[in-house]
């Protein structure tokens, strides 16, 4: 069997979170989420998109946060018909912020529309996506409980595990077997939260991987503890 993986964002930088398996001619997306940064760099890299998503079987979203579900609309707009698997609650939230994103965008174009016009030049600037397309990306969800195994084509099944980073928030661990009966297990992290919040649950452990892709942004640094930050909050509210 002959697996490869490579990632289209969020390698050797922060957001843009797309990571693609291919294995026996099938294709999966890992999150489809939009660079952030300076506006007009961001914007950049958002513009060129370089997933081929026509060539896509299935996508998984593994939560909700824009650098991580941001892109989701450019996938029908590029000729992905295909099913997106998240989690329930990643799905209405995703929902809301995709909703935002579009709604920001229209705005923008106005504003700066009107602005490139007071000056006299000429304005070419346009949303990457609108409402009718958050639309149609969300009626491509199909939501995916935690601990629910699920075949996303005929040789992958995907189970998502809690990440505990935010509401819906998964791992999705695929368990690909080729035609001759061999099995491989690979686990993508996503975002991981911390144990001990208030209101999300701790992370799950995930059963055992042959492979595990880990985002690293906080990789060198110690976070301190949740009940540290709660008394720096109480400090400040003090003041
Ligand atoms: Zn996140």
């Amino acid at each position: 069997m002959s697996i490869t993986i490579y990632s289209l964002g969020a390698a050797e930088e922060v957001t843009g979170s797309k990571h693609v398996i291919e294995v026996d001619g099938r294709s999966v997306l890992i999150d489809c989420g939009a660079f952030q940064g300076r506006r007009a760099e961001a914007d950049k890299k958002n513009r060129k998109f370089e997933v081929q998503a026509d060539k896509l079987d299935a996508v998984v979203l593994t939560h909700a946060h824009y650098d991580h579900s941001g892109l989701l609309p450019m996938l029908g707009i590029n000729g992905y018909t295909g099913n997106i698997y998240a989690t329930p609650a990643t799905r209405d939230l995703a929902n809301l912020i995709m909703m935002d994103s579009a709604r920001i965008q229209a705005r923008d174009a106005e504003y700066l529309g009107k602005q490139a016009a007071k000056k006299g030049e000429t304005f070419t600037w346009k949303p990457l996506f609108n409402e009718s397309d958050v639309i149609k990306t969300v009626n491509q969800i199909v939501t995916v409980s935690y601990h629910r195994p699920t075949y996303i084509t005929p040789n992958i099944l995907l189970e998502f595990f809690d990440a505990g980073h935010i509401l819906g928030s998964s791992m999705a661990v695929l368990t690909i077997n080729d035609k001759e009966g061999r099995e491989v297990k690979v686990a993508y992290t996503g975002d991981l939260g911390r144990k001990h919040k208030a209101i999300i649950r701790d992370p799950d452990l995930l059963p055992p991987v042959d492979y595990m892709i880990l985002e690293s942004t906080y990789g060198d640094r110690l976070h301190e503890t949740a009940e540290d930050a709660l008394a720096k909050l109480a400090e400040i509210t003090k003041k």
